[in-house]
This record gives structure tokens, C-alpha cells and sequence, in this order.
């Protein structure tokens, strides 16, 4: 099946990552939020990356022009209707997801297939909440979104071959590398990073070390390019509760708790880059400085 038109659920920091990927990749986009504010923001923030793409020597100004000219906003979740494929990256909770993809299932064409960027939440149970479990996967990017090369598709148990090609077809036209994953909890790169980041929020908490002498350790220590708690910050410390929260739910092992700390940084609306502030205080001019 051919897919040109590609809608998109939530213009938030993977929604407006995942436009900027399709519209590059010749697609045209539609992309919707609950608030206006989020989708002028999002196009600002693709317009200056891709700016900055140009002014980089990886994208020809051209391109970014007609990519730029391939993105449409609404506010009307039902426009979407008329896409061959939605990408759903709203916030990551459950209730959110199934109510738009509920909203959503009316206006749809028959062919059109349906996808969700959850980190975490079952795509089967998800799906069965549709009229079209078969036309209905996981499409997992990594953030930053125009950065990262992989993506990892994840069949709900109804998913059909024509919807798992379809889908890689998208991938491989996107330029980035598909890994596939099984439908359990936090599929498999947030089922090994998350209980590392929550290890790191645990270490931080039991005052094991200091968020920089955690995020030095690994850097140096492990060559990982980012602190485990840089990352959190970077992901958002929302998200990351969310996740050990479907882990923790979802297997039943205690080896998945959330840290009482992890909690109580989302409980006080500290949740890393996008407030700015979490594990660092991004508001000042300078660099970053630890909370901790
Ligand atoms: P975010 O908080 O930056 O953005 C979420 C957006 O969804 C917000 O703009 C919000 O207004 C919008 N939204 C909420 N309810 C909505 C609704 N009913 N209809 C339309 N829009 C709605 O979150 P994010 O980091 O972009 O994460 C989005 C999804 O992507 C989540 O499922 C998350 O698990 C997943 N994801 C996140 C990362 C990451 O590193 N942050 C990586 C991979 C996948």
C-alpha cells in the first residue's frame, strides 16, 4: 500500500521530531495538538532545526523549503481522517491514547493505518480498542527524532504482514534502521534503558553520588555519551515515571519500582528539559547546573 499522506497526534518534542523526519522524506503532514500553542511551536522549532540543518551542509535549502511547505496544522483531530497514516505521539498515558484513537476511528478511511509512538503501553491492547487491530503497530522513534537512526516496530498480536511492510516501507524511506520488537511491556530498548536511568535516580537518592559525579561516571566510566540523568532531563521525567510505572505494572517484578525520588521530581512539575528544570536547572544562561 502506497502512503503519502501521514497524520500526526500531539506536536509535542517527538510529534514535531517525527514531522520534520516525514516532511524531509517527501510526505505530506498533518499534524494536530489540543492547544494551537503547541502546534505554532512545534513548526518554529522544525524551521530553526532545519535551518540549522542547512546551515550545517545536511540539508540543501530546497529541501527545506518544500519540507517546511508539506506541513499542515489542525486543531480538528477528525481531519486526520482523510491520512494513510497516523502516527500518534500524545502525551504517554493511556486514557489520552485511547480516547483520541476512539475520537479518531470514525473518520477514518478503510485503508488508513493506524500507529502509536508509546514507549511503554501495549499495542495490542491499544489496537483492540479499534475497528482495525490488523492495521494497527507500534512506531517507536527515539528522541531527538531527525538524529537518532532507529525505529522499532512492534506488531500487536492482529497486526497483518500488508500493515508491517507498509510501515517498514515508511522507515526505509525515512533513511533510518527498523529493529523489531515484540508487543511486552517497554518493547526492548526502554525495557533495558529505563531500570538503567530509574538505577541512576535510586544511586542518586540513596546519596550514592551526586547527579554529576552519577553523570560523570557514566560518561567516563561506561563511554556512554550522555549521564543517565541527563538523559532522564533530555526524555522527560514524566515519561520515564510512565514507563516504570507499565514495567512495574506489567511484568509484577519489584526489580521495576520507581523511584520515590523519580516521583517526586514529576509530583513537583520538574520534568527535566521541556520545564527547565529536573536533574539540572536549565533556566539560567549558562551551563546547566545540578539540582542535587
Ligand atoms: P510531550 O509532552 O513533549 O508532548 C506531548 C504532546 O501531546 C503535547 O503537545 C500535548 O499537548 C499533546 N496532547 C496531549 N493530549 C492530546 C490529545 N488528546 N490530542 C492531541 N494532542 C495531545 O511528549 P513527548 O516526549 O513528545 O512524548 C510523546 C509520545 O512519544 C509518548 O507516548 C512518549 O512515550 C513517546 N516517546 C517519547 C520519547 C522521548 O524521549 N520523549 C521517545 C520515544 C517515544
Amino acid at each position: 500500500m502506497e502512503i503519502e499522506r501521514i497524520g500526526i497526534v500531539g506536536a509535542g518534542q517527538m510529534g514535531g521530531g517525527i514531522a520534520h523526519v516525514c516532511a524531509l522524506a517527501g510526505y505530506d503532514v498533518l499534524m494536530t495538538d489540543v492547544g494551537q500553542e503547541a502546534l505554532d511551536g512545534s513548526l518554529a522549532l522544525i524551521r530553526r532545526n532545519l535551518d540549522r540543518a542547512v546551515e550545517r551542509g545536511k540539508v540543501v535549502a530546497a529541501d527545506r523549503d518544500a519540507a517546511l511547505g508539506r506541513i499542515a496544522t489542525t486543531m480538528t483531530l477528525s481531519d486526520l481522517g482523510r491520512t494513510d497514516l497516523v502516527i500518534e505521539a500524545a502525551t504517554e498515558r493511556e486514557t489520552i491514547k485511547q480516547a483520541i484513537f476512539e475520537d479518531l476511528v470514525p473518520h477514518l478511511q478503510p485503508h488508513t493505518i493506524l500507529t502509536s509512538n508509546t514507549s511503554s503501553i501495549s499495542i495490542t491492547r491499544l489496537a483492540s480498542r479499534t475497528d482495525r487491530p490488523e492495521r494497527f503497530m507500534g512506531f517507536h522513534f527515539m528522541n531527538p527524532v531527525p538524529v537518532m537512526q532507529l525505529v522499532e516496530l512492534i506488531r500487536g498480536i492482529a497486526t497483518d504482514d500488508a500493515t508491517f511492510t507498509a510501515c517498514k516501507g515508511v522507515v526505509d524511506r525515512l533513511g533510518k534502521q527498523a529493529a523489531t520488537a515484540e508487543d511486552f511491556p517497554a518493547f526492548i530498548v526502554n525495557r533495558i534503558l529505563m531500570p538503567m536511568i530509574n538505577e541512576a535516580v535510586y544511586t542518586l537518592y540513596e546519596g550514592v553520588g551526586t547527579v554529576t559525579s552519577i553523570d560523570t561516571s557514566l560518561r567516563l566510566g561506561a563511554n556512554h555519551p550522555m549521564g543517565p540523568l541527563e538523559l532522564a532531563d533530555f526524555i522527560g521525567l514524566d515519561t520515564c515515571l510512565a514507563i516504570m510505572n507499565v514495567l512495574h505494572d506489567g511484568l509484577a517484578d519489584t526489580k521495576y519500582r520507581p523511584c520515590p525520588l523519580l516521583v517526586k521530581y514529576v509530583e513537583a512539575g520538574w520534568l527535566g528539559r521541556k520545564t527547565r528544570r529536573g536533574f539540572y536547572d536549565y533556566r539560567g544562561e549558562g551551563d546547566p547546573t545540578p539540582t542535587r
